[in-house]
């Protein structure tokens, strides 16, 4: 089964307006000729800007969170709508670092993909064991109990439009990668996951990135791997040369 790569960048709270503007105008150009699909996950002010900048371009438009109620007291969150208006076509949801410092939970995060799916949003459900649990053998447990939260009571057909992100926290912007072998076994233990759920022909199809400290250098390596179709993409996405390189590398 072909899955089409997908190379995301994550900005997190990174880039006013202008320096979003200056970023895409020099990103534009550079993956233009991209043979994976390629997304920006943006902060929420700088949606609007990107949003303008890409159109027409193949970089698809991504937001960093989502909530799942259609409106109401939320101070501070963001709808499926509001996201849509703005032709936002990916939303992060279940970051590790909105799980660590938000209190994110497996099952705010079912909540606020299916809220993304229920008006046509692409979630990226991120997954991934913190350093404590790898050490102590409980990564499979780990990503086994967060995707079956994340993927509660969704409908297979929701599937196509599902991006899931395999995120060892530890490697998150530490510099640290986990070995290519690894990543691609802990993605073969989400897609069995996927597998049990859905059917084995499902679990074939849905697309599975890997992200912590993923860049130009170890790109084609992941990449190279059966089960990882793709990245999600850090800090090496602030950066238009940077960024051009990881996409560039996920032929
Ligand atoms: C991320 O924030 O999703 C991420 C993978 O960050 P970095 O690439 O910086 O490790």
């Amino acid at each position: 089964m072909s899955r089409l790569p997908i190379i995301a960048g994550n900005w997190k709270m990174n880039n006013t307006i202008k320096e979003t503007k200056a970023l895409l105008k020099e990103l534009i150009p550079l993956v233009k000729d991209a043979k994976a699909e390629v997304a920006v996950c943006v902060p929420y002010t700088s949606i609007a800007a990107a949003g303008r900048l890409i159109k027409g371009t193949n970089i698809k438009l991504g937001a960093e969170n989502v909530h799942w109620s259609d409106k109401g007291a939320f101070t501070g969150e963001i709808s499926a709508d509001m996201l849509k208006e703005l032709k936002v076509e990916y939303v992060i949801v279940g970051h590790s670092e909105r799980r660590q410092y938000f209190g994110e939970t497996d099952e705010t995060v079912n909540k606020r993909a299916k809220a993304a799916l229920g008006r046509k949003l692409k979630p990226i459900i991120c997954v991934g064991e913190l350093l404590s649990e790898r050490e102590s053998g409980q990564t499979d447990n780990v990503v086994i109990r967060q995707t079956k939260g994340a993927f509660e009571g969704i409908d297979k057909a929701d599937l196509a439009d599902i991006v899931i992100a395999y995120e060892p926290v530890w490697a998150i912007g530490t510099g640290k990668t986990a070995t290519a072998d690894d990543a691609d076994k802990t993605i073969s233990v989400i897609r069995n996951t996927i597998g049990e759920i859905y059917g084995k022909a499902a679990a074939s199809t849905i697309r599975i990135q890997y992200g912590g400290s993923m860049n130009a250098k170890n790109v084609a390596e992941l990449m190279s791997k059966p089960n990882i179709d793709g990245g999600l993409i850090g800090g090496a996405s602030l950066k238009a040369e940077d960024f051009k390189n990881v996409v560039l590398g996920a032929k």
